[in-house]
């Protein structure tokens, strides 16, 4: 505990200021939309960090979803330190991007090929890059609210009216750059009837994130993904699943096996991964069938290339994290453990006569301060932000780590605990009553 007249987390958080823009390299860890003092990490142990005071939490971010199987995990570790001592990058190929390759590939059927990056970003801006170039098509569909890392043709907001072009959500980003981006409305069958009938055969690829988490947690619903499938394939374009969060987090088989389920022979043209398939460490992928992957440079005429793309240490990570999640019953007892606590916190409202609802896929959930799980982007918005907000520090007070925006996901981890979670909607409870 700090014994400073200004808390150690304050006194870093001024440091960082000076060095470093806004104290954060990136930029909702600086609290912006719920306010106070971002708390600076020390250390970090299955469900738990400790912060620069020594005060622990209860982690539901895990480095918002890489760290599925909690911190510290000691196969992990080890995988990560043997992997270190043989070289920490060549520049050349290795065993081990053939094996993590093959790891994902057995895993999403959809995938035939991959190849391997180092951000989710990078992975999201080449797919579109494949897209583009695999159709000899410049339009590209996104929806509101969904993220797709920070590509300039990515920053896009919807524009006044259906089906015209977005505009720019970041300065640096000229109009130019976003002309071929239309930004439709999530689980708007009508608008994505609409965009293809106008511009269909113009559009290269529809990126979607098939369980939004950056919106908190929305569901693509079924009608939705099915004809987005349909339009895509009557019109010639390409469909990519943004599994960036939703990948090995949701399923084993991420989230289009869930689709997969409901839409007889459903599966997206190109797949992202990244954050669970590197396992803490800077790693993301894309694949799809092998005549588009074949597109790609050594083989192809779209180029994408990477100094750091396939890291020895961040591929033995992945792999061994991997291998744990594929374990038989992982995936049934993360569900449960996150399902439990999507529920007490929904009963934890009811108690204190707070609108609250939530929903979970895997070891990813959502809340909401609603009276219904919102569809869309502006229906997310419409949500309680204040009641959100004061829920928020209320938790963290109590040793209890959110993500620190209510457009944000959640995560469980295999280390969370029943004890974890009862000590969490028991905070829940106090803090609505509060
Ligand atoms: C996190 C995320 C990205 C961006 O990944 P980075 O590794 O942060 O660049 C892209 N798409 C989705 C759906 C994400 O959740």
């Amino acid at each position: 505990m700090s014994t400073d007249d200004v808390s150690t987390n304050e006194a870093l958080f001024a440091r960082a200021q000076r060095v470093i823009p806004g104290g954060v390299n990136s930029p909702v860890r600086a609290f912006r939309a719920v306010g106070g003092t971002p708390r600076f990490v020390a250390r970090a142990l299955g469900p738990y960090f400790w912060d620069a005071e020594g005060r622990r939490h209860i982690d539901y971010i895990g480095s918002w979803g890489p760290m599925i199987l909690g911190h510290g995990h000691a196969g992990v570790l080890e995988a990560v330190r043997q992997a270190a001592a043989d070289g920490l990058s060549f520049g050349a190929p290795t065993e081990r991007e053939i094996e993590l390759a093959e790891a994902i590939v057995a895993q999403v059927t959809s995938v035939e090929q991959i190849r391997l990056v180092s951000s989710g970003t990078e992975a999201c801006m080449s797919a579109l890059r494949l897209a583009r170039g695999a159709t000899g098509r410049s339009h590209i569909v996104k929806f509101e609210g969904c993220y797709h890392g920070h590509a300039d043709a990515l920053l896009v907001k919807a524009g006044s009216g259906l089906a015209t072009f977005g505009h720019p959500t970041s300065a640096g980003v000229p109009a130019e750059v976003v002309q071929h981006t239309l930004v439709l409305e999530y689980n708007n069958v009508a608008q994505l009837d609409a965009a293809f009938a106008a511009q269909g055969d113009d559009i290269a690829c529809v990126i979607v994130e098939p369980i939004a988490g950056n919106m908190n947690f929305v569901r693509a619903s079924v009608p939705f993904i099915a004809r987005l499938r349909e339009l895509c394939t009557k019109h010639g374009a390409l469909l990519i699943f943004d599994e960036v969060m939703t990948g090995f987090r949701v399923a084993l088989g991420s989230a289009q096996s869930l689709y997969a389920k409901a839409i007889p022979g459903f599966a997206p043209d190109l797949s992202v991964f990244g954050k669970v398939i590197g396992g803490g460490m800077p790693l993301a992928a894309f694949g799809g069938k092998k005549d588009v992957m074949g597109q790609l440079a050594p083989l192809g005429p779209v180029y994408q290339a990477g100094t750091l793309s396939g890291n020895p240490v961040a591929t033995a990570c992945g792999l061994a994290t991997l291998k744990e999640i594929a374990r038989p019953g992982f995936f049934d007892a993360l569900a449960a453990r996150t399902r439990s606590l999507v529920d007490g916190l929904v009963q934890a409202g009811r108690a204190a006569g707070v609108p609250l609802v939530g929903d979970s896929e895997g070891g990813m959930f959502g809340f909401f301060f609603a009276e219904r799980l919102p569809q869309n982007y502006a229906q997310v918005m419409a949500t309680d932000k204040e009641r959100f907000n004061r829920f928020f520090h209320a938790m963290l007070d109590r040793g209890v780590y959110f993500a620190p925006a209510l457009y944000e996901a959640g995560f469980v981890s295999s280390a969370h605990s029943a004890e974890d979670v009862a000590v969490t909607v028991d905070a829940a409870a106090q803090a609505l009553r509060g």
